[in-house]
């Protein structure tokens, strides 16, 4: 071996990080959940959409996401969906950006030689 490099992350983790970095950059705006079109049943319990067999609604775009542990639905228009869609592709990818950022430092954490003895 030609000496251990002085650089324990390496050139290449930090052309990684860097990429990330940069794609972080770019990302516009970010929509929490996910939307899709599908069939659903309103909040009257007395509409043939709870009866059996049921009769659902739609198909309309569903929007959920999580609020403090708690499932949200909101439906939005086909415009709103053309309008919106690309910022939650950009959230999906941001979280994937950050995935992708943790885990490369875990990996350098986890090669640290000064971990505490016990
Ligand atoms: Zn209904």
């Amino acid at each position: 071996m030609a000496g251990k490099s002085k650089d324990p992350i390496g050139a290449k983790r930090r052309k990684t990080q860097a990429r990330i970095a940069d794609e972080l950059g770019k990302i516009g705006f970010a929509l929490p959940g996910s939307a899709m079109v599908r069939n659903y049943r309103c909040g009257k319990a007395n509409c043939a959409c709870h009866s059996d067999p049921a009769r659902l609604h739609g198909p309309s775009i569903q929007w959920t996401r999580k609020l403090d542990a708690k499932t949200i639905n909101r439906r939005l228009t086909e415009e709103q969906w053309r309008d919106y869609q690309a910022w939650f592709d950009n959230a999906r990818k941001l979280r994937a950006l950050v995935g992708e950022l943790e885990r490369l430092s875990l990996e350098i954490l986890e090669e640290d030689d000064r971990w505490p003895r016990r």
